[in-house]
């Protein structure tokens, strides 16, 4: 019984429903900037379970719009919701919601993608990396372009312990584009097997949680949705820097229908290409006609590892961009063409 009425106290007033906000506040979504709305709050409230107990719990909502996620994270027993809101039509529903939970959520009118996360909570919250995640979690349904940015911005800041990650293993659970969650999470040999799932993958566990049909949205997107859960993993699978690890990910999966090795090579300039990317699939241990889609990651960490080595004896090496190389000799065989091939085209 009493923890019947303690989950009681969670729950919100009677308030205006989120479409009568929308209709009160005259809240259109704004298809330049992909706005789809969750209405559902049954759909709202299993999004939000898939965060783990919120109870005191600290939230960032990335995106809150017309408030419906919003709503369910209250009454899921938030203690401190911030909410960092883009589009200024949304602040006055926000504050009506603010005022029915008294103490409870703050509102930000600002950019997610520049907001400091690391300033947004008390000091006291976190907690050590190597012990359990601390009670701040970052939840939300943002546009497909913006999540999309985010996470690769929230990987490097998760590397670096930085942003949201300066309170310890925070835990994200964030919706995708339904493609981008299955390549976040996909598994070696599998097709959407890319260059989010190594990254995610190193410094994560990454559950893709369910999908929500496109129609489950006002107005309805051209695609159906993933909800992502990401724990920060005490130890990343793969001991190099983010950038590093990035560009040889990167490069390996520029040509991912070919023999790993072929992009290992673009590591290194035409000169030397050959010798030194024997030097590394050797070190590396790895068979250089596996595709890039049959790496695991331990692969990925020994070719990181190898390359890491490789800078090491040769620093100009960590600089070299083979796209930088390619547009060089362009530009120099353009000068070098004498005019009367022009005349003669
Ligand atoms: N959370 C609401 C829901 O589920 O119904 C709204 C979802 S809508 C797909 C995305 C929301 O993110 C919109 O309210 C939009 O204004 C907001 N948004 C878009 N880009 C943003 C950014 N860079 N920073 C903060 N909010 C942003």
């Amino acid at each position: 019984m009493a923890a019947s009425g303690k989950l009681a106290s969670f729950r919100l007033p009677p308030l205006p429903t989120v479409g009568e906000l929308i209709k009160l506040y005259n809240l259109r979504a704004e298809k330049q900037l992909s706005q789809n709305f969750l209405l559902d709050l049954r759909l709202t409230d299993k999004l939000v379970r898939q965060a783990g107990s919120l109870k005191d719990a600290h939230v960032c909502e990335v995106g809150p719009g017309p408030g419906g996620l919003t709503r369910s994270i209250l009454n899921a027993g938030a203690a401190d919701l911030l909410v960092v809101e883009k589009d200024s039509r949304f602040i006055p529903g926000l504050k009506l919601l603010s005022e029915a939970a008294p103490g409870r959520m703050r509102i930000v009118h600002g950019d997610i993608l520049t907001y400091r996360m690391d300033r947004g909570f008390p000091v006291n919250i976190s907690k050590p990396w190597e012990g359990e995640p601390p009670n701040l979690h970052v939840i939300g349904n943002l546009p497909f372009n913006v999540s999309t940015l985010l996470i690769i911005k929230w990987l490097e800041n998760m590397a670096n312990r930085t942003g949201p990650f300066a309170y310890g293993r925070t835990r994200l659970t964030l919706t995708f584009q339904k493609e981008v969650a299955e390549r976040l999470t996909a598994s070696t040999n599998s097709k959407q097997r890319s260059r989010l799932s190594i990254m995610a993958q190193y410094l994560c566990t990454v559950r893709n949680c369910f999908t929500i049909p496109g129609r489950a949205f006002v107005p309805k997107p051209d695609v159906d949705v993933g909800i992502v859960h990401f724990t920060p993993l005490v130890q990343p699978q793969i001991q190099q820097p983010f950038q590093l690890v990035e560009k040889v990910v990167r490069n390996v999966f520029q040509f991912r229908r070919k023999y790993c090795h072929k992009g290992v090579g673009k590591l290194f300039p035409e000169a030397c290409r050959i010798e030194l990317t024997q030097e590394m699939m050797q070190k590396a241990d790895v068979d250089p006609i596996l595709r890039p889609t049959e790496l695991t990651i331990p692969h990925f960490r020994a070719l990181a590892d190898a390359y890491a080595h490789l800078c090491t004896q040769e620093p100009s090496l960590l600089s070299y961009d083979f796209r930088e190389e390619l547009r060089r000799k362009h530009l120099a065989g353009r000068r070098n063409t004498p005019v009367d091939t022009f005349i003669d085209m």
